[in-house]
């Protein structure tokens, strides 16, 4: 048996079976290398979800943690921490925001998020006591809590999860007129993936952020984004909405890179005036804000910026789709994404994604499919354009007729 096999083995027996990984025992990375527990070398394609947007241990933000570890790591928020401010004056300058939030994972961030549409839509829009509703949209990802999942129109994370948190009206994505239909005097606010990823890639027409940030502001209801996924440079710009004209959220939710996947860091930004709703006692987390995560947080946003990886990510994502159009298949039913967030989907008739991806592990080539007939490439943003080239020969071989 191989060191590979006889880990998964013994993790098969102790942990809960909520994921199904690749056959693959990953035990060091770096950049956008990593390696398993055998010591073969693949490129990650996954970025763990586009946490790791920096690439893997950067030293920079391993520095800063380092450094951090070794001073002090918690404190709760019941004290000041000399951490904490500088952090988020950086997150409140990348989103040109004013006030941020911290948590630690994205669906606490998304809870946040709930929590002050609500509050804002009862304190300041004048909703009456519980009939706040939350627009949200058909194959949406927020998280796993029982909040996000009340979100969900997806089978798997609800089934027997019942019963569910009451006030999200659910609709279609990329339909204006759904929109319209929705809203009432009763809406607070609409919450949506400017790109949906978990779905599959699925990009809206050009203009709907926009449009649908236009139907939020003359009904006064907050427009609400989760940019978890697709933030922090991931879709060729900083944020996804800055593709359109005029789609600035009023609240942004972002985590994953914000930590360039080192450490568990979100938040939530938006004005003064909103984040005015929450007051002591109200909302909190213990380790939210902590010292050791703002560090980090800290060193994860200056890199995107120091290394231009925001720019990298526009240029070599056209670059990777160009290449990839040109593949000779007929497997291939639709090459989709921005900058470095890009899907292939599959013809339905050519069967699950799930196999090639398999297949592409063996030439060295981490990928998840996502949702049955799409294969996801999200590499860190630190990739150079070699190995993009190398990346569309494998891909070339696997899906070739
Ligand atoms: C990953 C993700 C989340 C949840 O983040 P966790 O850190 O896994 O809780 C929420 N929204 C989107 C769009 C995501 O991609």
């Amino acid at each position: 048996m191989s060191v590979q096999e006889e880990i998964i083995q013994q993790t098969d027996k102790h942990s809960a079976h909520n994921y199904h990984p690749l056959p693959l025992v990953l035990s060091k990375g770096e950049g956008i290398w990593v390696w398993d527990a055998d010591g073969n070398k693949y490129i990650d394609c996954l970025s763990a979800y586009s946490a790791v947007n920096q690439g893997h241990c950067h030293p920079k933000i391993i520095g800063a943690l380092n450094e951090q570890a070794n001073r002090m790591t918690l404190t709760s928020r019941a004290f000041h921490n000399d951490r904490m401010g500088a952090f988020l004056r950086k997150l409140c300058e990348v989103t040109q925001m004013e006030v941020a939030l911290p948590m630690n994972t994205g669906a606490e961030a998304v809870e946040t998020a709930i929590k002050a549409v609500r509050k804002w839509g009862y304190e300041v829009k004048g909703v009456p006591e519980n009939q706040a509703e939350i627009i949200v949209f058909r194959d949406n990802f927020h998280g796993r809590t029982m909040s996000t999942v009340s979100m969900s129109s997806e089978a798997a994370y609800r089934k027997n999860f019942g019963p569910f948190l009451p006030g999200f009206v659910l609709i279609e994505y990329n339909d204006l007129e759904a929109v319209k239909n929705a809203i009432n005097d009763n809406t607070v606010a609409v919450i949506m993936e400017p790109i949906q990823g978990e779905a599959g890639i699925i990009t809206p027409d050009e203009g709907y952020l926009t449009a649908v940030k236009s139907l939020c502001k003359a009904s006064n209801v907050l427009f609400v984004l989760d940019e978890i996924q697709t933030g922090l440079g991931r879709t060729g710009k900083m944020f996804t909405y800055e593709h359109e004209k005029d789609a600035k959220p009023d609240m942004l939710i972002v985590g994953k890179a914000l930590s360039g996947g080192v450490y568990p860091v979100s938040a939530i930004v938006s004005s003064k005036e909103i984040m005015s709703v929450f007051t002591p006692g109200i909302h909190g987390s213990t380790y939210g804000g902590n010292p050791l995560g703002a560090a980090v947080g800290l060193a994860a946003l200056e890199v995107i910026e120091d290394e231009k990886l925001v720019e990298r990510s526009a240029l070599l994502g056209d670059y990777f789709i160009k290449k990839l159009n040109a593949i000779k298949t007929n497997k291939i039913a639709e090459i989709r994404g921005k900058g470095l967030f890009i899907g292939i989907e599959l013809h339905k008739s050519v069967g699950l994604a799930r196999p090639y991806c398999e297949a592409l592990m063996e030439k060295g080539m981490l990928c998840k499919e996502t949702h049955d007939y799409v294969i996801r490439l999200a590499p860190p943003l630190t990739v150079e354009k070699e190995n993009i080239d190398w990346m569309v020969e494998q891909i070339e071989e696997v899906l070739k007729d």
